[in-house]
């Protein structure tokens, strides 16, 4: 099964509106005809649509980084899927490690999120993926088992090719460590057999999963050379767009 490859960029909180206009313009200006991989990027909630016609101009698609996981109501602060798709955005992130341990968000808030995003007519990227802890002393798989399957619990067979799977090593975000290319292999190959295990092998050969944790263009290549990756969310190295570039080009 051949499934397109996927190049995301989370921003964070980082970078005004003109920084990410300047951003896409460079980008477009040297992406020189790499249109095989699918662009999107994950600005701050502020930036979305200001700069959704240049997205659309350099076939960028954006996401919000996160969502409420309620239609709308009493809750200062919060922002909908409803707003996300008004503001243009057309994918959204769901589960980052930041949110699940600075903002202690669980698998249920999680699962709540995605389907509302689905319902809101958002596409998901859901994030999954152990610490340190848990790897060191072998519980890798089961958490992210445990993580797939409330995050994804009473989503319907057919909407699922509506989300993709980043898998995140929590001790590599941010950390300059990388999984390995076999460790992360390993990883998104037990992923792909999760997801197989409760929906068809079809949806889930079909299914798109990206590595991410300090992707960088001087590792990019070997990760992205794995069977079972199909592309990469990319933090730090997504702020500065020839690092992005120099990404794109590992494909
Ligand atoms: C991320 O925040 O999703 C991420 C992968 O960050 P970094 O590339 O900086 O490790």
């Amino acid at each position: 099964m051949s499934r397109k490859k996927i190049l995301a960029g989370n921003w964070k909180m980082h970078k005004s509106i003109n920084d990410a206009r300047n951003w896409i313009r460079h980008f477009q200006g040297n992406r020189k005809g790499v249109l095989h991989v699918d662009i999107l990027l994950f600005p701050s909630y502020t930036t979305i649509y200001p700069i959704g016609k240049e997205a659309i101009k350099a076939n960028i698609s954006l996401g919000a980084q996160n969502l409420h996981q309620e239609e709308e109501g009493a809750y200062t602060g919060e922002v909908s899927g409803k707003m996300l798709v008004d503001a243009g955005a057309t994918w959204t992130l769901v589960g980052h490690s930041e949110r699940r341990i600075l903002f202690a968000e669980n698998d249920k808030q999680i699962n709540l999120k995605v389907r509302r995003a689905l319902t809101s007519g958002l596409q998901v990227i859901l994030c999954v993926g152990e610490t340190l802890e848990e790897r060191e002393s072998q519980h890798h798989q089961e958490v992210v088992r445990r993580q797939l399957t409330e995050g994804l619990s009473e989503i319907h067979h057919d909407d699922l090719h509506q989300i993709i799977i980043a898998y995140e090593p929590v001790w590599a975000i941010g950390t300059g460590k990388t999984a390995t290319p076999q460790d992360a292999q390993e990883m998104h190959a037990f992923i792909r057999s999760e997801i197989s295990s409760f929906s068809k092998p079809k949806i889930a050969s079909s299914m798109r999963i990206l590595y991410g944790g300090s992707v960088k263009p001087d590792n990019a290549k070997e990760l992205f050379a794995c069977p079972d990756i199909d592309g990469g969310l990319v933090g730090g190295a997504s702020l500065k767009p020839e690092t992005f570039l120099a990404i794109l080009r590992a494909f």
